[in-house]
């Protein structure tokens, strides 16, 4: 059967263009109504800076059944700090993540950058899965086994998301399993903002209504919606039994 994995980095808007939340008030609460409506599971990695600052808004992840999944402490990129920086800011966010949920096993780095290097910190601090590959642009990465540590890429961009359905959707038709990725502040309007055009073209209710359009695309298709490490799991054991 064919699955699907949504995925959210809930973080500041746009960063590090953008320093507001809007993202965190208005489009995060909007996210956690679709899927409840739609009935299904996503995964949200979340910065230890944002789930500090929105602890209500956090909560709500693992009560409503969904997995919490960590984006660092801040937003900064691992692929620029040092080891003992790396382990600092792992242990930061994990301190503060547990809190929400004790189950915390998934990781995405920010800008999707985390040197393989440093998988072994990942797994030190607890973290048995990552997704910061991307599938969609150089190396091209595939689902790997690394030492315990098992990385999935994330096989859809946000803003292609945003392109008209009709061109999305016949696309997505053909991904075997999906690992979609958006963020809080793309379902607020950022039309107006001077950041990068592929961070602003139809974000707001567009990007909202276009969600909704590939989630119910997924089901007319039968698709299992995992969660991050649902799908990380299942990857290790179809691997193992190579
Ligand atoms: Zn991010």
């Amino acid at each position: 059967m064919k699955n699907i994995t949504i995925t959210i980095d809930v973080e500041e808007d746009c960063p590090p263009m953008l320093t507001s939340t809007r993202g965190m008030e208005e489009g995060l609460p909007k996210l956690l109504d679709l899927f409840k409506k739609e009935e299904i599971k996503a995964t949200f990695f979340v910065t230890g800076i944002m789930a500090e600052q929105y602890q209500n808004l956090i909560d709500k992840i693992p009560e409503e059944g969904h997995e919490l999944g960590c984006h660092g402490y801040t937003h900064a990129r691992f692929d620029r700090m040092e080891t003992e920086e790396v382990r600092i800011a792992l242990r930061q966010a994990g301190k503060v993540l547990r809190k929400f949920s004790k189950r915390l096993v998934s990781f995405r780095a920010p800008n999707l950058r985390f040197p393989a290097k440093y998988l072994k910190l990942l797994e030190d601090e607890g973290f048995l899965y990552d997704s910061s590959l991307a599938a969609y642009k150089p190396p091209f990465s595939q689902s790997i086994v690394k030492d315990k540590i098992v990385r999935i890429p994330a096989t859809v961009t946000s803003s292609f998301l945003r392109l008209p359905p009709g061109l999305f959707v016949p696309l997505l038709k053909h991904l075997k399993a999906p690992v979609i990725f958006v963020h809080p502040w793309e379902f607020v309007d950022m039309s107006a903002l001077p950041i990068r055009l592929d961070c602003k073209f139809n974000t707001g209710e567009k990007a909202l209504q276009n969600l909704k359009i590939l989630i119910r695309a997924s089901k007319t298709e039968n698709c299992l919606f995992l969660t991050l490490e649902e799908r990380a799991s299942l990857e290790k054991t179809e691997f193992l039994a190579r």
